[in-house]
């Protein structure tokens, strides 16, 4: 699903990142495909242009969630219930089942749990990318370190 107006980046940005300025520097174009690893066991997560997560949702089912790769699209399908709202309990790698979920770090906007995977852009090679559980919450980070290669890698048409 696209949006509607893909050049007009002012807006996309006060939408997505309403307060984040290290990814405002990066500017990873909204429509941008990422390829996501497990940082555990260094497995894809995308299966057929989604990335795909083992989770738990709060009452302790257990399913799979497809989720579109793109920072700006909420588009998600999960085999379970799980609210638009809804912290889930654990979100885990479909291929070694390592919990992604960061520990120790919360959201800053909600205060829920965050996962961490590894992405890909291109050949940026493998950076960390920090995300709310929460679908609703489009709050995310990377670290400063990687933000700054992204940032310095101009080469990158995105
Ligand atoms: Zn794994
Ligand atoms: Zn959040």
């Amino acid at each position: 699903m696209k949006q509607d107006n893909p050049k007009d980046p002012v807006r996309w940005e006060e939408e997505v990142w309403p307060s984040h300025p290290l990814m405002e520097r990066s500017g990873i174009r909204r429509d941008t495909y990422l390829n996501c690893w497990c940082p555990s066991c260094g497995a894809s997560l995308n299966q057929n242009g989604k990335a795909v997560f083992h989770i738990v949702n709060r009452t302790g089912e257990e399913g799979i969630s497809r989720v579109s790769p793109y920072l700006n699209i909420l588009d998600r399908e999960s085999t379970i219930q799980v609210d638009d709202d809804e912290e889930l309990i654990d979100v885990r790698c479909i291929h070694c089942g390592v919990s992604l979920i960061e520990p120790g770090r919360l959201c800053r906007q909600d205060q829920c749990k965050m996962v961490r995977v590894h992405f890909s852009v291109q050949d940026s090679g493998r950076l960390s990318l920090i995300f709310c559980v929460r679908r609703t919450c489009r709050w995310y980070t990377m670290s400063e370190e990687d933000n700054e290669r992204l940032i310095i890698g101009e080469s990158y048409e995105w």
